[in-house]
Protein backbone atom coordinates (compact mmCIF):
# COMPACT_ATOMS: atom_id res chain seq x y z
CA UNK A 1 0.00 0.00 0.00
CA UNK A 2 1.45 3.92 -0.67
CA UNK A 3 2.84 5.34 2.35
CA UNK A 4 0.01 8.45 1.68
CA UNK A 5 -2.68 5.88 1.96
CA UNK A 6 -2.18 5.12 5.54
CA UNK A 7 -4.66 6.66 7.41
CA UNK A 8 -4.15 8.02 11.00
CA UNK A 9 -7.44 8.83 13.10
CA UNK A 10 -7.59 12.13 14.05
CA UNK A 11 -9.66 12.13 17.11
CA UNK A 12 -11.84 15.01 17.96
CA UNK A 13 -14.01 14.73 20.56
CA UNK A 14 -16.62 17.17 21.91
CA UNK A 15 -14.06 18.24 24.96
CA UNK A 16 -11.38 19.43 22.25
CA UNK A 17 -13.94 20.34 19.66
CA UNK A 18 -15.35 23.01 22.63
CA UNK A 19 -11.92 23.99 24.21
CA UNK A 20 -10.15 24.92 20.58
CA UNK A 21 -13.09 26.50 19.57
CA UNK A 22 -14.33 28.66 22.73
CA UNK A 23 -11.04 30.26 22.94
CA UNK A 24 -10.70 31.16 19.77
CA UNK A 25 -14.07 32.45 19.21
CA UNK A 26 -13.04 34.63 22.33
CA UNK A 27 -10.86 36.14 20.79
CA UNK A 28 -12.77 36.99 17.64
CA UNK A 29 -15.99 38.43 19.27
CA UNK A 30 -16.93 39.18 23.24
CA UNK A 31 -20.46 37.54 22.22
CA UNK A 32 -21.30 33.96 23.62
CA UNK A 33 -23.44 32.91 20.92
CA UNK A 34 -20.82 32.59 17.98
CA UNK A 35 -21.42 28.24 18.55
CA UNK A 36 -25.04 29.04 17.18
CA UNK A 37 -23.81 30.90 13.68
CA UNK A 38 -22.37 27.28 12.85
CA UNK A 39 -23.70 24.22 12.24
CA UNK A 40 -22.38 20.85 13.65
CA UNK A 41 -20.11 19.82 10.78
CA UNK A 42 -18.84 23.11 10.36
CA UNK A 43 -17.67 23.38 14.09
CA UNK A 44 -15.81 20.50 13.51
CA UNK A 45 -14.05 21.71 10.33
CA UNK A 46 -13.38 24.82 11.76
CA UNK A 47 -11.70 23.17 14.82
CA UNK A 48 -9.71 20.35 12.69
CA UNK A 49 -8.27 23.25 10.32
CA UNK A 50 -6.92 24.72 13.94
CA UNK A 51 -5.61 21.30 15.22
CA UNK A 52 -4.46 20.11 12.03
CA UNK A 53 -6.08 16.92 10.64
CA UNK A 54 -5.07 16.94 7.39
CA UNK A 55 -1.76 16.64 8.46
CA UNK A 56 -1.88 14.45 11.31
CA UNK A 57 -3.62 11.86 8.80
CA UNK A 58 -1.25 12.10 6.04
CA UNK A 59 2.03 10.22 6.44
CA UNK A 60 3.80 11.60 3.46
CA UNK A 61 6.28 14.44 3.92
CA UNK A 62 8.53 16.75 1.75
CA UNK A 63 12.50 16.11 1.09
CA UNK A 64 13.12 17.58 4.16
CA UNK A 65 10.69 16.07 6.43
CA UNK A 66 7.80 18.50 6.37
CA UNK A 67 4.67 18.94 5.48
CA UNK A 68 4.09 21.83 3.89
CA UNK A 69 1.82 23.76 0.98
CA UNK A 70 1.47 21.49 -1.60
CA UNK A 71 -0.70 19.27 1.01
CA UNK A 72 -3.10 21.40 1.61
CA UNK A 73 -6.73 21.15 -0.02
CA UNK A 74 -7.95 23.82 1.57
CA UNK A 75 -7.41 27.55 0.22
CA UNK A 76 -4.21 28.56 2.40
CA UNK A 77 -3.60 31.69 0.40
CA UNK A 78 -5.89 33.16 2.61
CA UNK A 79 -6.92 33.06 6.11
CA UNK A 80 -9.90 30.75 4.96
CA UNK A 81 -11.14 30.02 9.18
CA UNK A 82 -11.19 33.62 10.22
CA UNK A 83 -12.95 34.86 7.48
CA UNK A 84 -15.50 32.72 7.77
CA UNK A 85 -16.16 33.75 11.32
CA UNK A 86 -15.75 37.41 10.17
CA UNK A 87 -18.54 37.39 7.83
CA UNK A 88 -20.67 35.24 10.48
CA UNK A 89 -20.06 37.70 13.05
CA UNK A 90 -20.81 40.56 10.68
CA UNK A 91 -23.82 39.29 9.24
CA UNK A 92 -25.32 38.36 12.51
CA UNK A 93 -24.53 41.85 13.56
CA UNK A 94 -22.78 40.49 16.90
CA UNK A 95 -19.79 42.84 18.04
CA UNK A 96 -16.15 42.36 17.21
CA UNK A 97 -13.38 42.08 20.00
CA UNK A 98 -11.33 44.87 20.29
CA UNK A 99 -8.31 42.31 20.73
CA UNK A 100 -5.11 44.30 20.07
CA UNK A 101 -3.82 47.18 22.06
CA UNK A 102 -4.17 50.06 22.14
CA UNK A 103 -7.51 49.64 20.20
CA UNK A 104 -4.99 48.52 17.40
CA UNK A 105 -7.49 46.85 14.19
CA UNK A 106 -4.93 44.00 13.58
CA UNK A 107 -1.27 43.27 15.42
CA UNK A 108 2.40 41.87 13.88
CA UNK A 109 4.63 39.87 15.37
CA UNK A 110 8.41 40.27 13.91
CA UNK A 111 10.67 37.45 14.09
CA UNK A 112 14.19 36.48 13.07
CA UNK A 113 15.43 32.60 12.85
CA UNK A 114 19.07 32.96 13.85
CA UNK A 115 20.52 30.13 12.05
CA UNK A 116 23.84 31.83 10.66
CA UNK A 117 26.32 34.34 12.21
CA UNK A 118 29.45 34.84 9.47
CA UNK A 119 29.81 34.55 5.77
CA UNK A 120 33.45 33.87 6.11
CA UNK A 121 35.03 33.19 9.52
CA UNK A 122 37.46 30.29 8.73
CA UNK A 123 36.62 28.94 12.15
CA UNK A 124 32.78 28.36 11.14
CA UNK A 125 33.52 27.12 7.49
CA UNK A 126 36.08 24.64 9.12
CA UNK A 127 33.49 23.45 10.95
CA UNK A 128 30.78 23.49 8.25
CA UNK A 129 33.53 21.88 5.94
CA UNK A 130 33.69 19.25 8.33
CA UNK A 131 30.03 18.17 8.67
CA UNK A 132 29.62 18.25 5.15
CA UNK A 133 32.63 15.79 4.96
CA UNK A 134 31.43 13.43 7.44
CA UNK A 135 27.90 13.63 5.85
CA UNK A 136 29.12 13.53 2.22
CA UNK A 137 28.00 10.39 -0.02
CA UNK A 138 31.14 8.84 -1.50
CA UNK A 139 34.64 9.26 -1.26
CA UNK A 140 34.95 12.23 -4.05
CA UNK A 141 32.62 14.73 -2.34
CA UNK A 142 34.12 13.86 1.51
CA UNK A 143 37.47 14.48 0.18
CA UNK A 144 36.29 18.13 -1.44
CA UNK A 145 35.05 18.89 1.78
CA UNK A 146 37.90 18.02 3.60
CA UNK A 147 40.20 20.03 1.69
CA UNK A 148 37.81 23.13 2.16
CA UNK A 149 37.90 22.03 5.69
CA UNK A 150 41.63 21.97 6.00
CA UNK A 151 42.35 25.02 3.64
CA UNK A 152 40.35 27.30 6.19
CA UNK A 153 42.26 25.58 9.32
CA UNK A 154 44.65 27.20 7.88
CA UNK A 155 42.88 30.56 7.30
CA UNK A 156 41.67 30.40 10.30
CA UNK A 157 46.15 31.25 11.87
CA UNK A 158 45.93 34.63 10.22
CA UNK A 159 43.98 37.35 11.81
CA UNK A 160 40.53 37.71 10.86
CA UNK A 161 38.55 40.47 11.39
CA UNK A 162 36.05 41.32 8.93
CA UNK A 163 32.52 39.85 7.89
CA UNK A 164 30.16 41.16 5.43
CA UNK A 165 27.35 39.35 8.12
CA UNK A 166 29.15 41.21 11.69
CA UNK A 167 26.27 44.33 10.97
CA UNK A 168 23.10 42.39 12.69
CA UNK A 169 22.42 46.00 14.55
CA UNK A 170 20.69 46.94 10.71
CA UNK A 171 17.68 45.34 11.59
CA UNK A 172 17.68 46.22 15.07
CA UNK A 173 17.96 49.62 13.74
CA UNK A 174 15.45 49.26 11.41
CA UNK A 175 12.58 48.13 13.55
CA UNK A 176 13.87 51.00 16.63
CA UNK A 177 13.60 53.59 14.27
CA UNK A 178 9.86 53.05 13.57
CA UNK A 179 9.19 52.20 17.32
CA UNK A 180 8.71 48.10 16.47
CA UNK A 181 10.49 45.44 18.26
CA UNK A 182 11.01 41.42 17.72
CA UNK A 183 12.09 38.52 18.34
CA UNK A 184 15.10 36.12 17.83
CA UNK A 185 14.65 32.45 17.73
CA UNK A 186 18.57 31.34 18.59
CA UNK A 187 19.91 28.59 17.20
CA UNK A 188 21.68 26.24 20.19
CA UNK A 189 23.81 23.38 19.26
CA UNK A 190 22.80 20.04 20.58
CA UNK A 191 25.69 19.20 23.25
CA UNK A 192 25.92 15.57 21.52
CA UNK A 193 27.12 15.07 18.32
CA UNK A 194 24.69 12.28 17.42
CA UNK A 195 21.47 14.82 18.20
CA UNK A 196 23.31 17.44 15.46
CA UNK A 197 21.60 16.63 12.16
CA UNK A 198 23.05 17.89 8.60
CA UNK A 199 20.43 20.14 8.23
CA UNK A 200 21.36 22.34 11.05
CA UNK A 201 23.31 25.21 12.32
CA UNK A 202 26.71 25.30 12.45
CA UNK A 203 27.59 27.86 14.82
CA UNK A 204 28.15 27.87 19.03
CA UNK A 205 27.91 30.68 21.74
CA UNK A 206 32.08 30.98 21.71
CA UNK A 207 32.18 32.09 18.32
CA UNK A 208 33.09 35.65 17.33
CA UNK A 209 30.81 38.67 15.60
CA UNK A 210 30.56 42.34 16.01
CA UNK A 211 27.99 44.19 16.75
CA UNK A 212 27.51 47.93 16.39
CA UNK A 213 31.34 47.59 15.35
CA UNK A 214 32.91 45.89 18.54
CA UNK A 215 34.26 42.97 18.86
CA UNK A 216 31.85 40.10 20.49
CA UNK A 217 30.96 36.49 20.81
CA UNK A 218 27.43 35.08 19.75
CA UNK A 219 26.65 34.85 23.20
CA UNK A 220 27.22 38.38 23.91
CA UNK A 221 25.26 39.56 20.81
CA UNK A 222 22.23 37.08 22.30
CA UNK A 223 22.65 38.67 25.75
CA UNK A 224 23.00 42.71 24.12
CA UNK A 225 19.66 41.82 22.40
CA UNK A 226 17.87 40.74 25.26
CA UNK A 227 19.27 44.22 27.41
CA UNK A 228 17.99 46.52 24.36
CA UNK A 229 14.58 44.69 25.04
CA UNK A 230 14.86 42.38 21.90
CA UNK A 231 12.40 38.97 22.97
CA UNK A 232 14.91 35.81 22.85
CA UNK A 233 13.19 32.73 21.54
CA UNK A 234 14.45 29.02 20.91
CA UNK A 235 15.15 28.03 17.64
CA UNK A 236 14.72 24.04 18.33
CA UNK A 237 17.24 21.92 16.43
CA UNK A 238 16.37 19.48 13.62
CA UNK A 239 15.98 16.43 15.86
CA UNK A 240 14.31 17.82 18.06
CA UNK A 241 11.18 17.89 17.23
CA UNK A 242 9.47 15.01 19.33
CA UNK A 243 12.72 15.22 21.98
CA UNK A 244 11.78 17.14 25.34
CA UNK A 245 14.67 16.68 26.72
CA UNK A 246 17.00 18.03 24.32
CA UNK A 247 15.05 20.91 23.49
CA UNK A 248 15.00 22.21 27.57
CA UNK A 249 18.73 21.23 27.42
CA UNK A 250 18.70 23.64 24.46
CA UNK A 251 16.28 26.06 25.79
CA UNK A 252 18.45 26.10 29.15
CA UNK A 253 22.19 26.72 27.55
CA UNK A 254 20.25 30.29 26.30
CA UNK A 255 18.25 31.56 29.16
CA UNK A 256 21.70 30.97 31.02
CA UNK A 257 22.85 33.57 28.90
CA UNK A 258 20.07 35.70 29.32
CA UNK A 259 19.41 35.26 32.59
CA UNK A 260 15.51 34.86 31.86
CA UNK A 261 13.21 32.36 30.93
CA UNK A 262 12.34 31.28 26.99
CA UNK A 263 8.05 30.49 26.14
CA UNK A 264 8.61 31.12 22.78
CA UNK A 265 9.99 28.68 20.20
CA UNK A 266 9.77 27.98 16.41
CA UNK A 267 11.77 24.83 15.07
CA UNK A 268 14.49 24.67 12.93
CA UNK A 269 13.49 23.83 8.81
CA UNK A 270 9.59 24.04 10.63
CA UNK A 271 10.50 20.67 11.52
CA UNK A 272 7.33 20.02 13.23
CA UNK A 273 5.35 16.91 13.78
CA UNK A 274 1.48 17.67 14.71
CA UNK A 275 1.39 14.01 16.74
CA UNK A 276 4.35 14.35 18.56
CA UNK A 277 6.04 18.06 18.97
CA UNK A 278 3.40 20.00 21.00
CA UNK A 279 4.09 17.61 23.84
CA UNK A 280 7.72 17.55 23.50
CA UNK A 281 7.56 21.72 23.57
CA UNK A 282 5.00 21.80 26.33
CA UNK A 283 7.15 19.09 28.24
CA UNK A 284 10.42 21.55 27.68
CA UNK A 285 8.21 24.62 29.10
CA UNK A 286 7.51 26.16 25.91
CA UNK A 287 4.09 28.44 26.17
CA UNK A 288 4.20 29.63 22.45
CA UNK A 289 5.27 28.17 19.37
CA UNK A 290 5.55 29.93 15.65
CA UNK A 291 6.77 26.85 13.85
CA UNK A 292 3.02 26.14 11.73
CA UNK A 293 4.13 28.37 8.81
CA UNK A 294 5.62 27.10 5.16
CA UNK A 295 8.85 26.67 3.87
CA UNK A 296 8.36 26.91 0.22
CA UNK A 297 5.38 29.15 0.15
CA UNK A 298 3.56 31.75 2.14
CA UNK A 299 -0.25 31.79 3.63
CA UNK A 300 -2.67 30.59 6.41
CA UNK A 301 -1.38 26.78 7.04
CA UNK A 302 -3.80 26.75 9.71
CA UNK A 303 -6.46 29.16 8.12
CA UNK A 304 -5.68 31.37 11.05
CA UNK A 305 -4.04 34.47 11.70
CA UNK A 306 -4.98 33.98 15.25
CA UNK A 307 -2.93 32.69 18.13
CA UNK A 308 -5.15 29.88 19.44
CA UNK A 309 -4.88 26.75 21.59
CA UNK A 310 -3.22 23.87 19.94
CA UNK A 311 -3.24 21.83 23.07
CA UNK A 312 -3.60 22.67 26.63
CA UNK A 313 -0.98 25.01 27.67
CA UNK A 314 0.39 25.78 23.95
CA UNK A 315 -0.63 28.75 21.83
CA UNK A 316 0.11 28.70 18.28
CA UNK A 317 0.64 31.43 16.68
CA UNK A 318 1.36 30.71 13.10
CA UNK A 319 3.86 32.16 10.76
CA UNK A 320 2.33 34.00 7.74
CA UNK A 321 5.33 35.06 5.73
CA UNK A 322 8.90 33.75 5.63
CA UNK A 323 11.73 35.44 3.68
CA UNK A 324 13.04 32.33 1.57
CA UNK A 325 9.67 31.34 0.57
CA UNK A 326 9.07 34.43 -1.50
CA UNK A 327 12.25 34.36 -3.25
CA UNK A 328 13.92 31.50 -3.09
CA UNK A 329 14.22 28.95 -6.30
CA UNK A 330 12.47 25.98 -5.04
CA UNK A 331 9.71 28.45 -3.65
CA UNK A 332 7.66 31.42 -5.12
CA UNK A 333 10.95 32.15 -6.93
CA UNK A 334 9.44 35.94 -6.78
CA UNK A 335 11.37 39.63 -7.77
CA UNK A 336 11.10 42.39 -5.41
CA UNK A 337 8.22 43.56 -7.14
CA UNK A 338 6.14 40.62 -6.67
CA UNK A 339 7.46 40.35 -3.13
CA UNK A 340 5.66 43.37 -2.82
CA UNK A 341 2.47 42.62 -3.88
CA UNK A 342 1.95 39.20 -2.23
CA UNK A 343 2.65 40.97 1.31
CA UNK A 344 0.28 43.71 0.51
CA UNK A 345 -2.20 41.15 -0.09
CA UNK A 346 -1.89 38.84 2.64
CA UNK A 347 -1.65 42.33 4.33
CA UNK A 348 -4.55 43.45 3.09
CA UNK A 349 -6.49 39.94 4.37
CA UNK A 350 -5.09 39.70 8.18
CA UNK A 351 -6.18 43.62 8.84
CA UNK A 352 -9.50 42.72 7.09
CA UNK A 353 -10.57 39.86 9.69
CA UNK A 354 -8.21 41.57 12.35
CA UNK A 355 -5.64 38.92 13.03
CA UNK A 356 -1.88 39.30 13.75
CA UNK A 357 0.73 38.76 10.86
CA UNK A 358 3.89 37.13 11.55
CA UNK A 359 6.97 37.68 9.62
CA UNK A 360 9.90 35.33 9.59
CA UNK A 361 13.42 37.23 8.09
CA UNK A 362 16.69 35.50 8.90
CA UNK A 363 19.16 37.71 9.95
CA UNK A 364 21.47 36.34 7.27
CA UNK A 365 19.93 37.54 4.45
CA UNK A 366 20.78 41.44 5.54
CA UNK A 367 22.83 41.85 2.19
CA UNK A 368 20.95 40.66 -0.60
CA UNK A 369 18.43 43.75 -1.25
CA UNK A 370 15.57 41.80 -2.90
CA UNK A 371 15.17 40.24 0.81
CA UNK A 372 16.31 43.96 2.81
CA UNK A 373 14.00 45.62 0.40
CA UNK A 374 11.11 43.83 1.22
CA UNK A 375 11.54 43.41 4.89
CA UNK A 376 11.83 47.37 4.92
CA UNK A 377 8.80 47.60 3.17
CA UNK A 378 6.83 45.47 5.33
CA UNK A 379 8.23 47.90 8.22
CA UNK A 380 7.04 50.88 6.15
CA UNK A 381 3.45 49.44 5.85
CA UNK A 382 3.18 48.26 8.82
CA UNK A 383 3.65 51.96 10.39
CA UNK A 384 1.27 53.46 8.13
CA UNK A 385 -1.20 51.24 8.87
CA UNK A 386 -1.00 51.25 12.50
CA UNK A 387 -0.72 47.77 13.86
CA UNK A 388 -0.02 46.37 17.17
CA UNK A 389 3.37 45.40 17.28
CA UNK A 390 3.47 42.21 19.38
CA UNK A 391 5.94 39.46 20.79
CA UNK A 392 5.26 36.43 22.71
CA UNK A 393 5.36 37.49 26.37
CA UNK A 394 2.23 40.01 25.21
CA UNK A 395 0.71 37.63 22.74
CA UNK A 396 0.44 35.69 26.31
CA UNK A 397 -0.94 38.59 28.05
CA UNK A 398 -3.29 39.28 25.38
CA UNK A 399 -4.55 35.69 25.49
CA UNK A 400 -4.91 35.17 28.54
CA UNK A 401 -7.13 38.42 29.16
CA UNK A 402 -10.92 37.36 29.53
ZN1 LIG B 1 16.38 27.81 10.96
Amino acid sequence: MDESMTMKKFDLDEKKRHAVLSKYFSLISPSNNIFSLFSDEELSWIASSLLRKEEFELDHRDEWGNWDFNFTHENYKVPYVDELIVQRISESGLRKRNLWPNDKSFAFWLTHDLDVVSSEDPVVLNRLQNKLASNASGKNKRLIHKSFATYNKLRSWKSFDEDPLWAYERWIDLEKEAGFDSTFFVFSRPSLMKDLHQYDCDFIFEDRMKYRGKNCTVADFIEQLSMEGFEIGLHGSYLSWDNSTMLLDQKVSIEKIIKKLIVALRQHFLHFDIGKTPDALINAGIKVDSTLGFNRSVGFRAGTSFPYSLVDGLIEVPQIIMDGALFNHNSLNYNEKLAFLEVERILDKVEKVGGCITINFHPNYLLIPSYWNTYKFIIKELTSRNAACMNAERIIKVFNED
